[in-house]
């Protein structure tokens, strides 16, 4: 039997850029539904649900309860579920970033992109670990897990060495 693989996604930094919180689409103002989207990152997503990981994509966040309700219209109003045909339902949310290492045993996930360090740290038992373009002084900070991750700077190269 084939194992089941289903990969967990973080969404701040990963799928929703990261800004400078002074620009005038910070997710952090007023204009949070104007933040946009990492590069390619809907695109890349489709494909590894429709793909690899068959239906089986999740979004998993660590944020506190104003962040999770810009963050749901974020994605609603970017058309996110239809553009990437990942269902509502695989947005999952924590309040504590090493609570991402139990939602990640319950839902099994296999593999994890995160843009921190020390949150990849906590998930030490999954295989396919992908920092994405990782901030310095956060790695510096973390650096005993660098050997877990595989670092990546993009969706596109990201896609790549997911579909391989
Ligand atoms: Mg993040």
């Amino acid at each position: 039997m084939t194992k089941i693989e289903k990969l967990g996604v973080d969404i701040g930094g990963v799928i929703i850029e990261n800004h400078d919180n002074s620009a005038d689409t910070s997710f952090f103002s007023k204009n949070y539904l104007s933040t946009p989207a990492s590069e390619n990152s809907f695109a890349e997503l489709k494909k590894l649900n429709e793909g690899r990981f068959e239906d089986k994509v999740y979004l998993v966040s660590k944020c506190g309860p104003s962040v999770q309700s810009k963050t749901k219209k974020w994605l609603k109003h970017n058309r996110f579920f239809e553009l990437t045909g990942i269902s509502e339902d695989k947005v999952h949310f924590c309040l504590e970033r090493n609570e991402k290492a139990e939602i990640s045993l319950q839902l099994g996930l296999t593999a994890f992109v995160d843009d921190r360090l020390e949150i990849l740290g906590y998930l030490k038992h999954m295989k396919d670990l992908f920092l994405f373009k990782p901030n310095e002084e956060e790695v510096a900070e973390n650096k005993e897990h660098l050997p877990l991750v595989t670092v990546v700077n993009s969706w596109t190269e990201l896609g790549t060495l997911l579909n391989e």
